[in-house]
């Protein structure tokens, strides 16, 4: 017979014991045991994801599978912030590039994987971001994932340390892991203690690292005054603008540019499979930190260069976005972001104060947020729960996440499903836990 003995976690091994005639034999459990059991506790804590399949495009109505049949939904939950993933021009290009170099780009870039549309449309990214960043190269990744990780292991070595902002992504986070420098984590914008960390530190190098746009919270990360840390301590400041790339600043060129900073000190992260509605990433920089990138980046040495005509498309999507029509998208947007923040009345769940396209709601348990985004889509919106390790224990929230593909009619409909679905609305006077 086998008892349990373990403590339930997803993360413990499982520690079976069977008892024999010779009483309990400790026995290791085999690898299929161990994840079954890995499985089932990521169940009792209502943290199993799972993915839903996509018929057709990105667009604000999506079609999902459903064992009913397909099924419409009108989603919030795309980063597709200006709806170029499904722009006719953006698509066409794309083809053209097919047709012109074809599917893959055969190599790694340091190989022969380096193609004249990967050279274009760095040279474009570069002088988007040139009037921030002196002597500015850009380098393009299949990722921002990859670009993220290559840049930190790349740049902060054993002499260095990292100072790395508490709600950064992932793709951070995991570039910090990989990075042999010392670490310290400051709380979610506080320059105080950020300050702090960077006088006490005898590291030769420094690297202050933050997202620009908080992904699960959608606010803005104080980089003028950051920036301002960096210099007084000769630091890099890098800055992963995802959420930002394509909707801040003039011509949508980003946080540097929503702050007019300029500095050789910045390193700047642009992603590509958002805004700009493709796919891939780029990283901007004083030439010093291209070239070190091209030569240490081992995400970048390692790993095959993201097909050519993906870059035909990204040039479509760059020729929107930086131009009249990418303004017009950017001032949809924006009307969006004010009608839901003036229409949401959730009380007493809390809508965060964001002023981007990534509108969050906190519930706070994740039973509750499964249960909210659930009720949604039984009424046909898809928004998206966030739960823990995505975001901290407690504070699972709905990520609602809003494009310029979408109409104000339909972000009245947000408006309206979320209104009636509150607790105060259903007549329950303790928040929803
Ligand atoms: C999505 C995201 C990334 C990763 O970019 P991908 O191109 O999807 O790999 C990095 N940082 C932030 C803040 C993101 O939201």
């Amino acid at each position: 017979m086998r008892t349990w003995r373990g403590p339930l976690s997803p993360h413990s091994t499982p520690r079976w014991r069977t008892e024999g005639a010779r009483g309990a034999v400790a026995m290791t459990p085999s690898w299929m045991e161990v994840l079954r059991s890995r499985l089932d506790a990521l169940d009792a804590q209502h943290l199993r994801r799972t993915r839903r399949i996509v018929e057709g495009g990105c667009a604000s109505q999506m079609t999902v599978a459903d064992p009913a049949g397909p099924r419409p939904l009108l989603a919030f939950c795309s980063n597709d912030y200006l709806g170029l993933a499904a722009h006719p021009a953006v698509a066409e290009a794309l083809v053209r590039g097919v047709r012109a170099v074809g599917a893959g780009s055969g190599a790694s870039a340091l190989i022969s994987g380096h193609h004249r549309a990967h050279e274009r449309v760095e040279e474009r990214f570069a002088a988007l971001l040139a009037p921030h960043i002196p002597r500015c190269r850009a380098l393009l990744f299949g990722t921002g994932y990859l670009a993220n990780t290559a840049t930190i292991a790349a740049l902060a070595d054993r002499e260095a340390a990292i100072f790395s902002e508490a709600l950064n992504h992932a793709s951070l986070i995991d570039g910090v892991r990989l990075s042999p420098a010392a670490r310290h984590i400051y709380p979610h914008a506080d320059l105080a203690a950020l300050g702090a960390m960077l006088r006490a530190s005898t590291a030769r190098q420094k690297i202050i690292v933050t997202d620009a746009v908080f992904s699960m919270d959608g606010d803005l990360a104080p980089l003028p005054q950051l920036l301002a840390l960096a210099e007084e301590h000769g630091a890099l400041l890098m800055v992963d603008d995802a959420h930002g790339f394509g909707v801040l600043g003039p011509r949508g060129a980003g946080a540097l540019a929503h702050f007019a900073l300029r500095s050789e000190n910045l390193v700047y992260v642009g992603t590509l499979g958002k805004a700009l509605g493709v796919s891939g990433a780029f990283v901007a920089a004083h030439a010093n930190v291209i070239e070190w990138l091209v030569q240490r980046g081992r995400p970048y040495v390692f790993s095959t260069a993201p097909p050519p005509a993906l870059s035909y498309g990204l040039e479509a999507a760059l020729d929107i976005a930086t131009g009249v029509e990418g303004d017009a998208l950017r001032g949809a947007l924006a009307g969006h972001v004010a009608r839901l923040q003036a229409g949401l009345r959730v009380a007493p769940w809390c809508p965060l104060p964001s002023t981007t396209a990534i509108q969050p709601i906190v519930i706070g348990d994740n039973a509750g947020t499964m249960d909210a985004a659930a009720a949604l889509f039984e009424r046909g919106i898809w928004v998206a729960g966030i739960r823990p390790p995505t975001v901290a224990e407690g504070s699972a929230r709905l990520r609602a996440t809003l494009s310029a593909a979408h109409t104000p009619a339909q972000v009245d409909e947000l408006i309206a499903a979320l209104n009636a679905l509150s607790p105060r609305a259903r007549g329950h006077d303790e928040p929803h836990r």
